[in-house]
């Protein structure tokens, strides 16, 4: 793909996301041309002749040299290749639930029902904002899941070497103090060791298991912490007063020890608190929680990407 500026006789070509930036000169000049607005090479120009513009035997082999090189970055380069939101509850399990009186109305805040909705919402967009990624929900209905079914099919997903997945499972809080209120962004503790590792894959080599395991579990405990401040940072950004960080939380959460992956639980506020309701059940504040933990997956998606994935983190 060729971007031309005719009055600054100046273009951009694309290919793959990559770009080289160049402008037009006398036949046999060099000048600066520009790789991804960054690398800076000195090559012969393109030059305008007879109305055609040509370029430079020396500029062509420089290009796909770079391009070439930049293709083979990319296909080692750790890059989080799916994103699963998971609904917590459903079915039969309705999850908490909490009465309230709105503007003389009898309301019910139902826990699956607020999940379902800010889950369905933040799957659009982040299918919208990550159109290179496969972006997985458990469910998009009222339906009941076992937990294992849960984040069996993020672990069924076909994974090249440098690819990981993360997972997000949204709820929502209760509590029998109606005045507690505010989110939470749970991790894993870290002190829990997890079996990350398909021991299916290593049968012959039974002793490396729990050391590569040990190793894992680290990794994926600090890219869970990473993700878990990335959606808070964004939370407490968006709603400031209006609905309280209760901070970052540690904890053995069952879905998330079963998910094999950098993983989140967020809990959106109280359902039996009638701030935190009103805030759940109208439609500004699904889009706000939606934003928010959208936000936070971004600002966590591309540190880790540029950072190169797990290893440089920090
Ligand atoms: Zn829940």
């Amino acid at each position: 793909m060729l971007y031309w500026d005719s009055f600054f006789q100046s273009g951009v070509l694309e290919q793959n996301g990559r770009t080289i930036s160049f402008s037009v000169g006398t036949q046999g000049a060099r000048d600066i041309v520009l790789l991804d607005n960054r690398e800076i090479l000195s090559l012969p120009v393109p030059f305008n002749a007879d109305g055609n513009l040509y370029f430079p035997e020396e500029f062509v082999a420089a290009l796909k040299k770079n391009l070439d090189k930049a293709r083979q970055e990319d296909a080692t380069r750790f890059r989080i290749a799916a994103i699963v939101v998971d609904p917590g509850h459903g079915g039969k399990d309705n999850g908490a639930s909490g009465e309230h009186i709105i503007n003389g109305r009898k309301v019910m805040a139902v826990e699956k029902e607020i999940n379902l909705a800010v889950s369905l919402d933040l799957y659009e967009k982040l299918k919208a904002g990550f159109p290179d990624k496969r972006i997985l929900i458990t469910r998009t209905g009222d339906s009941y899941l076992e937990l294992g079914e849960r984040v069996a099919k993020a672990h069924a997903l076909p994974l090249k070497a440098n690819e990981a997945v993360i997972y997000i499972s949204i709820h929502a809080n209760a509590s029998f103090n109606k005045s507690a209120r505010g989110f939470e962004v749970w991790y894993l503790d870290p002190e829990h060791k997890r079996e990350v590792i398909d021991k299916a894959k290593f049968s012959d080599q039974k002793e490396i298991i729990p050391i590569l395991n040990d190793m894992l579990a680290e990794e994926y405990d600090r890219e869970s912490v990473e993700m878990a401040r990335s959606i808070a940072r964004r939370f407490s950004e968006s709603f400031g007063k209006e609905l309280p960080s209760r901070g970052l939380k540690a904890e053995q959460w069952f879905v998330v020890r079963k998910a094999r992956m950098p993983s989140v639980l967020v809990e959106l506020g109280f359902v039996t608190n009638p701030e935190d309701a009103v805030l759940m059940l109208s439609e500004r504040g699904l889009q706000k929680f939606s934003n928010s933990i959208y936000n936070g997956i971004m600002d966590f998606v591309n540190n880790f990407e540029r950072s190169g994935g797990f290893i440089a983190f920090q």
